[in-house]
């Protein structure tokens, strides 16, 4: 019967820390962690992806400003090398035109190369943050997988210790089972071997009383040092 009681106790360890296990995976602080960098990372992406968007609007209007002006030197440049005459003022003003508009021309032309890098470097790093995040995203889902099935196995642990501690109490007499899981819930104690005169439970050894009422057989018999359930009498065993 003590066996029984021991059996029983480490079944109930069993779910004990298995639950806390369980408890412990649905607290996971890495995944935590994961998905908060994740959150960031996307923020990031974001924020590359808008300012490229604004890069590329920028980088238009500069082409048709661009194209406007190449126009328009195309225009003035004709009326000057063309056959039409025009008054030596005229002409002053339109070179003069023709110089500024050039120089307008080089200068987007510059402004232009520089938003090329720029929207270059934006695409290099838009694609390392999209493949990160693809990363975290594999991460988090292959630890999720993970957490669950060792949760699933945990249910499976505690189902069987369940089934098992049922099947155990039932093969005890009633009187024993009531002792027992009256020290298991006010003494967080249960029952323990005895070896040699010493309780395996507190490691203690009994006193010669004790020892005594187990000789005689008494019904049921305690540590006397921590109460654990140290025998009982039992005539089949
Ligand atoms: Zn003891």
């Amino acid at each position: 019967m003590l066996n029984l009681l021991l059996e029983i106790q480490k079944n109930r360890e069993i779910i004990k820390k298995t639950k806390k296990t369980l408890k412990e995976e649905s607290n996971n602080s890495f995944m935590k962690k994961i998905k908060r960098e994740f959150e960031e990372e996307k923020l990031k992406y974001k924020a590359l992806d808008s300012k490229l968007n604004a890069t590329r609007e920028n980088m238009g209007q500069l082409e048709k400003k661009l194209e406007h002006m190449k126009e328009e030197v195309k225009q003035e440049e004709s009326k000057l090398y063309g056959n039409l005459k025009y008054d030596l003022k005229f002409i002053s003003t339109l070179e003069k035109s023709v110089k500024l508009k050039k120089d307008e021309v080089k200068n987007l032309e510059e402004i232009n190369l520089n938003m090329m890098y720029e929207e270059e470097s934006l695409v290099q790093e838009k694609d390392v943050s999209r493949k990160k995040l693809i990363h975290m995203k594999n991460e988090f889902c292959n630890n999720k997988k993970t957490i669950g099935e060792k949760a699933l196995k945990a249910e499976e642990d505690i189902k069987k210790a369940e089934k098992n501690i049922l099947s155990l109490e039932r093969k005890l007499p009633p009187e024993l089972l009531d002792k027992f899981n009256e020290l298991c819930a006010v003494k967080g104690t249960g029952a323990a071997r005895l070896s040699e005169g010493v309780c395996q439970g507190c490691r203690m050894k009994v006193s010669a009383i004790t020892i005594d009422d187990i000789k005689k057989n008494k019904d049921i018999v305690y540590c006397d040092n921590c109460g654990r359930i140290i025998y009982y009498r039992d005539n089949n065993e």
